[in-house]
Formats: C-alpha cells, structure tokens, sequence
C-alpha cells in the first residue's frame, strides 16, 4: 500500500493541512508499513472547521428530525454495505483481529440505528392545567389554566475527541446522536487511527449529510485544545485517557461548555468458589486479552476467592497459553499487535516493574513467538499480586492479567473499593446472594455478572464512575439526548 497523506473533511470536501510543522507516521502496527503521513495542524484547522459547522446549523437544526433521521438511516445502509473494507481498514490501521474490527464495525452500527429513534426521543411532554391563574384575570375569566410544555433544542456547535481502541464505534457513540438531535459537529480523532476516522466521515457525507454538518480535523493535543476552548462550541465529548480526560473537563468546563470526559480503568474480576468454572475461565480470558487488553472495559485484575483460586489459577493460565499472537487477519490468529511500538515498550516496562516489585510471573509475553516487524506483546498472567504493586493500580492497557487472591468477598470487595477508577467489575459465581451484595458494593458503574465484559450497549448510558467518568451526563442512550440538548420549558395561558 503506498502511503496517503491524511486529510481533513470540513464543509463536505478533502481539505489538506494548513499550517502543521510537524506530522506523524501512521502505521500498522502489525507489520510496520507506513500507512500514512499525518499531518499535526492546530488552530487554522481546527477554525475553519467550526466556521464550516456553525455556517451548517440554522439550515441543519430546523430541518425536520425525520428528514434528518433519514439521512442516518442511509447511513446505517452505507455502512452494512462498506463492512468488508471498513474491517479490513481497522485490522491495517489498529491491529485488532478481524472478529474484534467486526465488533467495533457492528457496535458502531448500534448507535446509528439508535440515533434513528430520534423522532421519538427527542419528544418533549406537556402539563396542561398544570396551575390556575386568577390575579390578572379579567372579570368573567376566573380560573384561567396554565399550560406547561417541555421541548429539546439543539446546541449548535458540538465536538468530539476521541481515542484509537475502538477507531469506529467510538466516534459514533458521539455524532450520530449529536446531528440527530440537529447539532452539528466537529470530530478530532485519535491521529493513530485517522484513516478509520476519515472513511466513516466520508460514509456520512455520501449518505446525504449536508456540507458541513459533520467535519473532521485531524491532529492531535494542539488541535484538540484549541476545539475544546473555542468559542463557538457549545459541548464538548471526550474519550480517552483518566489525566487528559480530567484536563479535558477543566479546561472545557472553564471555558463555559458542557462536556462529558470519559477516562481509564483498572477493572476487577472476582471468581466465586462457586462460579461455573468454564463461565469463568472464557470469560476471564476474552475480558484480559481480547483487544490485546486495549480496551476500558479489559478485566485487568482477576480476584479468585477463597478455594477459587485451586482452580482458577492453573486454568486461567492454560487457557492464556493457547492465544495465538500475529498479523489480526490471519486465520487461526486469537490476538494482534499493540496499537504502536512505542505502546509496547510501555506494557514491556511494566512487566520488567511487576518482577522488580516481587511479583510471580506466571505467563511471560516478551518471550512470546510473534512476528518479527509487528509491535506485539504475547499474553502476560503475574499470581500474587499485591496492593501497592504497579500492576494492581496503574491502567497498563495491554495483555497484562495480574491474580490478586483473596480469603473473602468482603477483602475482594476492598480492593474494588478502594480504587480510584470505576468503570467496571465482574463477578462469576452461582450465587444470587453474593452477585447481590458484589453489585451493591464494588463501586463500579458496568457491572458483570457470569459476563467478562458488560459492554456498553448504545441504548443505555456507559456509566463509568469516579476517576472514570467526569461530568453528569454519560455518552449512549438517553443521557447523550440530554447531553446534546438544551431544555426548553414553555409556560402559557389563554384567554
Ligand atoms: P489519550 O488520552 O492518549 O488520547 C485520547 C485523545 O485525546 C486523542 O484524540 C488525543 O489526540 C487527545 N489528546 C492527547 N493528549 C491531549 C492533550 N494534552 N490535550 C487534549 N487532547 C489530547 O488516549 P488513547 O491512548 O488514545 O486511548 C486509550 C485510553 O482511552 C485508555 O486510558 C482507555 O481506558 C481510555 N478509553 C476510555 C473509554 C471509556 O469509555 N471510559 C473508552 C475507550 C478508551
């Protein structure tokens, strides 16, 4: 593949960079080619594509929601007919495997067909009579009824930040619900993934979104901070990492927008003595592994308690053993690369921390087999694991599982507890007592049970909490009609 410069998409066209001095080498992480040159632009950029976004949004906002729906609805056709090249584009530009870049594709999917319910979700709800009024009122008109009207109204100009796990799916727990709601928008992708970004933009115009309603800039921290403080923005949607998110919401919320900051993790998986051992040792495996462990909802820390442990330990072991490490469009390949080479000398640091800090290294990656050009780290299991250590409170997000025993579900509990994040916990047991008292007390706002992964679904909110999440209003679902609306209410009477 010869490499392409990647471009902006702002008011429905191509835009090449404007004054960016430095660019970025786009690769596959799997093989190393260069995929791309992505240029760093800033502010120009970044100003010409809100130019292009608040020009869009007096024609955008009052056209009526079905008409705007319809265009999403193409959407959704465009995409289920572009799945193919779309999931190859991830694997090359991401690493995933082919069945992890069809996942991102189809959640994604999720959320455009969601988005299409807009008519229904952006209705508001009226109170007739809900007061009488007799102060003003003329003789004769004793008693005359106020009504009361709620209605949604779009922001105007909204943004996005997004980060390179999930280059597809992630994006679109954002815009699509934005421009149904008859927001436009301005997207800044994750330059690691821009040309996952730049086709789902393209897809979008294609489908009839006018010129201008969704824009793209490419760049990175420089772009992003001029998006987030620029003044014809009204809100602000960031994923990504817990410092850039808590950055994110300071400087957005400062600046007067509301934003919405979703961060890292560091999620718990407790395995109960009682739970179905094959449950538990799949789920385990696919929540650790899958993604390469680069997922905010990776289980990193796995809790047996009690006996648990006498079984859980040598299967989760042998398990993480037969992950097959390589190139994600391979056939028989279970897990691909890290997103880049300098994310793997990161997760190989932190193995090199947890033996230094005395932990048993179980299951070695570095000395996984793997493709010689590829920035890969083979499945890493570390038993005994304590408080304290590195490996039990940095997010490492790689293909790194520490085992943490545990005596007690009230010590297991502890741990989830005392964590700063909060996006999720996993429990696998038999017991409805225990599955109870885990969902009540962990301090998680995904919870699992007998599931290694609750993942976010685009009809409910991801509710992540603490270090997780900053803001009221999460993405997905209702919270991201909210988010993306002002509320209007409407007091009337007659006479
Ligand atoms: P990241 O924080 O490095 O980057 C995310 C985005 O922020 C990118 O678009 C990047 O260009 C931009 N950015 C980087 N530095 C910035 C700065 N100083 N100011 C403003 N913007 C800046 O995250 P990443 O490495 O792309 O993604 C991995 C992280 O995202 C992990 O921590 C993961 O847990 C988290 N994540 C969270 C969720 C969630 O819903 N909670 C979902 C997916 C990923």
């Amino acid at each position: 593949m010869t490499p392409t410069s990647a471009v902006h998409v702002i008011g429905g066209a191509r835009v090449d960079a404007f004054d960016a001095t430095t660019s970025f080498a786009d690769i596959n992480p799997a093989t190393g080619e260069t995929l791309a040159e992505v240029p760093l632009d800033g502010a120009a950029a970044v100003n010409a594509a809100v130019a292009a976004a608040t020009k869009a949004f007096p024609s955008w906002s009052k056209t009526p929601v079905g008409d705007r729906c319809q265009v999403l609805f193409r959407y959704k056709q465009l995409l289920e007919d572009h799945f193919d090249e779309l999931t190859e584009l991830i694997v090359a530009e991401h690493g995933k495997t082919t069945a992890e870049a069809r996942g991102d594709v189809r959640r994604g999917i999720d959320c455009i067909e969601y988005a299409c319910g807009a008519p229904s979700l952006l209705m508001g709800r009226t109170l007739p009579r809900i007061a009488v009024s007799s102060s003003f009122s003329r003789e004769g008109d004793e008693n005359v009824p106020l009504d009361s009207t709620m209605e949604r109204i779009p922001l105007g100009v909204c943004a996005g930040i997004t980060p390179f796990n999930f280059p597809i799916m992630v994006p679109m727990w954002m815009w699509p619900m934005a421009v149904a709601c008859g927001n436009t928008f301005v997207l800044k992708p994750s330059e690691k993934v821009s040309l996952c970004a730049i086709r789902e933009v393209e897809l979008a115009n294609q489908a009839g979104l006018p010129d201008g309603v969704l824009n793209l800039v490419i760049g990175g921290a420089d772009a992003a901070n001029c998006l987030i403080t620029h003044a014809d923005v009204k809100a602000v949607s960031f994923v990504g990492s817990t410092p850039i998110a808590k950055h994110v919401y300071a400087t957005a919320t400062a600046a007067g927008k509301r934003a919405q900051c979703m961060g890292g993790a560091k999620n718990c998986m407790f395995i109960m003595p009682d739970a179905n051992r094959d449950a538990a040792i799949d789920g385990v495996l696919s929540s650790a592994f899958g993604n390469t462990g680069q997922r905010c909802l990776a289980g990193s820390i796995a809790i047996p308690i009690g006996d648990a442990a006498d079984w859980f330990v040598p299967a989760i072991i042998d398990a993480a053993k037969g992950i097959s490490t390589g190139v994600g469009n391979t056939a028989g390949v279970t897990m691909g690369p890290l997103i880049d080479c300098a994310s793997r000398d990161r997760v190989l640091a932190a193995i090199d921390a947890g033996v230094n800090e005395g932990a048993s290294l179980s299951l070695d990656g570095r000395t996984t087999n793997t493709p010689d050009d590829g920035c890969f780290v083979g499945p890493t299991i570390f038993d005994n694991v304590t408080p304290g250590m590195s490996l039990a409170e940095d997010e490492i997000f790689g293909p790194v599982l520490s085992i943490m025993r545990r005596e007690t579900l009230d010590d297991a509990i502890e741990i989830t507890q005392q964590s700063p994040y909060g996006n999720m916990a996993v429990m696998f047991t038999s017991s409805g007592y225990a599955a109870n008292k885990f969902r009540t007390e962990a301090g998680a706002g995904m919870i699992g049970i007998n599931v290694g992964v609750p993942a976010p679904m685009a009809v409910f909110p991801f509710s992540g909490w603490k270090d997780s999440f900053f803001g009221s209003l999460h993405a997905n679902g209702e919270d991201a009609v909210r988010f993306f609306t002002e509320c209007r209410i409407l007091v009337s009477r007659w006479f």
